[in-house]
């Protein structure tokens, strides 16, 4: 198996792109030093290499089962669950009061990009409970919070989000499970939620679902939504575990991928009523529970980004030892075969991966930090200027990634050729995992809408305005480098087609919004491919620092790939938005006007 990632990009990410050290300038870090921040990746790291990887493809062969009563799962899961929570992972960016270890948001991702490209699936229990405690402890009333964040943060209790519905995917307003109150304050739940993941499992003593619920009455659509707790087995006021809870488990979904991790069809209310606690207040339930669609969105970006990476580094160590064909000036047949890496068309497929998978990851390490700042920079325009960009950009963070991983695995089987088909090289189960990503927590399609209909609409916003100051800051500073002067050039470009089709479809979008979003999605993967190229030009400008400070050995290689890398993305990547930008400014109607009965 090839590395889980490369340590020496993550740490160029960490601490030449993004400065990760500056963090210990803020009060909340003071304790820490950047020897904590690398104890804690290398822990990240070594975990995810012992107790997660070696079971990614025993879990994919043998996906859970219930018998009626338990769900099983390959024994493997249990001590990987416990050695992340047990190393504090699950706590690891509370507060210190709450048991955590105050680590940053952006050191905190990063270590999940380990456990992601070692066994994704394994690790969804772990990434749905920090979610769901995070929820909980922004929202949550104090006895709840005391009830059961405590258990969530040291691993006896894990959590899920519980919004899909048999009915009810993409369009949350029309959800219809019902919560009916109570005589003591709770709320009896009624209703079916369809690919909860984690729903139902042993590995942990109880699980805490946040549900999107209806109260009884409640307004129709989403302002009618509300966000209630509702744990597996009831919990008695002195912490031990009570009785089960009405939540039954309908049964197990069987996929693509993901395998180890158990999506469940779950009833609500089968006999008197699921016991729920409202969190928040009533028919804000949407808009808290965004806090957790949020975050996931980044995360799916990181877990694609992460199996794009382990594509790429599988697919470069097979070229570099798979001896195939001669190069085409080469007409000796007595001369040896060159490795396929030799081939450019190989090193065209590598160029890609690489261009994807170190894109992705940098593009959400970058998001972390803006979730970073949004709740620890120094003062309050910098944190409502760093939320404001992070809400923008989230779409593509989620998308981008998800799209392009999914590639990324695509081209690693073609690399690796027949074998890449076969069940005894990783690529063909990175690509089946890597495939869900474009569709949970907000379909493609959805994240479109999002971005042009929602955070853009007809005028903008301040995350735009803050998108353009900050690219246009790195592209004056580079614009005077040797190397990434020219790579700017192109950026800018790039930049200036962006904001004039962004103008055309608002205009659309203000004139018909059925028109003017017709074509969001392509729209959507420009502004991901500029947001990307800004990315790109970010690590190249960091590494045309080192390599005039006189990086040698390994260390200038590393530091010419990625300028290699960032002038590819420029030249290949960003070339074709000019031909979709025409198509939007036009706002083309192919799509729009072909009728069902064409079809
Ligand atoms: C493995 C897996 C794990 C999941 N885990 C969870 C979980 O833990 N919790 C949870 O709550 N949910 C979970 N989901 C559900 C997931 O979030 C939904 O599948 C997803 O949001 C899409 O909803 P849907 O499947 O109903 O598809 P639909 O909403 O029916 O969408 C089908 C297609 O129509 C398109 N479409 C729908 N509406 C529009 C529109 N208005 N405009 C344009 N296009 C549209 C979509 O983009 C998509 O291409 C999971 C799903 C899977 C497969």
């Amino acid at each position: 198996m090839a590395k889980l990632l490369n340590d020496r990009d993550l740490e160029f990410q960490l601490y030449e792109v993004l400065d990760t050290e500056s963090l210990l300038q803020r009060p909340r870090y003071a304790e820490h030093d950047r020897a904590i921040f690398d104890a804690t990746l290398n822990t990240a790291r070594d975990i995810a290499a012992e107790y997660f990887a070696p079971h990614n493809q025993k879990g994919d062969a043998n996906e859970p089962t219930f018998d009626g009563e338990k769900v099983t799962l390959i024994p493997e899961t249990q001590p990987a669950w416990n050695a992340f929570a047990e190393a504090g992972f699950l706590a690891s960016h509370h507060d210190f009061d709450d048991g955590g270890s105050q680590l940053p948001e952006v050191v905190l991702r990063a270590s999940m990009a380990y456990f992601n490209a070692a066994n994704v699936s394994s690790t969804a229990y772990s990434f749905l409970t920090i979610g769901a405690a995070n929820l909980l402890k922004s929202f949550g009333s104090d006895e709840l919070k005391g009830k059961y964040l405590p258990s969530m943060l040291d691993g006896r209790y894990s959590g899920t989000m519980a919004l899909t519905e048999p009915g009810q995917g993409s369009a949350l307003g029309d959800l219809r499970t019902m919560a009916k109150p109570a005589d003591d304050g709770s709320y009896r739940l009624f209703g079916n939620k369809m690919y909860i993941s984690g729903g139902d499992h042993e590995l942990t003593d109880n699980i805490v679902h946040m549900v999107l619920a209806r109260i009884e009455g409640a307004p129709a659509g989403v302002r009618g939504i509300s966000l209630f707790l509702v744990p597996k087995f009831h919990v008695n006021d002195d912490g031990t575990r009570g009785d089960r809870n009405d939540v039954a488990l309908a049964g197990l979904l069987h996929k693509m991928g993901y395998r180890n991790t158990t999506s469940t069809v779950l009833n609500f209310g089968e006999k008197d009523g699921a016991v729920g606690y409202l969190v928040g207040e009533p028919h804000k339930g949407l808009g808290y529970m965004f806090q957790m669609m949020n975050e996931a969105r980044i995360g799916v970006g990181l877990g694609a980004a992460a199996m794009g990476y382990q594509s790429y580094l599988e697919a470069l160590d097979y070229a570099r030892d798979r001896p195939q064909g001669r190069l085409p000036g080469n007409k000796n047949p007595d001369a040896p075969q060159v490795k396929i890496v030799e081939h450019a068309d190989v090193r065209r497929m590598l160029m890609m991966q690489k261009a994807y998978a170190e894109g992705s990851l940098a593009l959400c390490l970058y998001a972390s930090t803006l979730v970073e700042d949004a709740h620890t920079a120094k003062d309050e325009s910098e944190r409502k200027a760093a939320a404001e960009l992070l809400d923008l950009i989230t779409p593509m963070v989620k998308t981008w990634p998800s799209k392009y991983g999914v590639i990324a695995s695509d081209l690693g089987i073609q690399v690796l050729g027949g074998a890449g088909y076969t069940r005894e090289y990783p690529l063909e189960q990175l690509y089946r995992d890597n495939r869900l990503n474009p569709i949970h927590e907000g379909t493609e399609g959805i994240q479109g809408i999002d971005l042009l209909g929602r955070k853009l609409g007809p005028k903008g916003g301040d995350g735009y305005a803050e998108f353009q100051r900050r690219i246009q800051a790195t592209l004056d500073e580079a614009a005077n480098l040797d190397t990434c002067g020219p790579l700017a050039s192109q950026l800018t470009q790039a930049l200036d087609t962006l904001k004039s089709v962004t103008s055309d479809l608002q205009k659309q979008l203000a004139a018909d919004p059925d028109h003017g979003l017709s074509n969001a999605t392509m729209y959507l993967d420009m502004f991901g491919k500029v947001l990307v190229g800004w990315i790109w030009l970010k690590q190249a400008m960091a590494a045309e620092k080192a390599l005039a400070a006189g990086a040698s050995g390994s260390e200038e290689q590393f530091y010419q790939g990625k300028v290699h890398a960032a002038r590819y993305f420029m030249n290949w990547e960003l070339a074709p938005l000019d031909g979709y930008a025409r198509l939007l400014a036009n706002g083309n109607r192919d799509n729009l006007d072909m009728q069902n009965d064409w079809f």
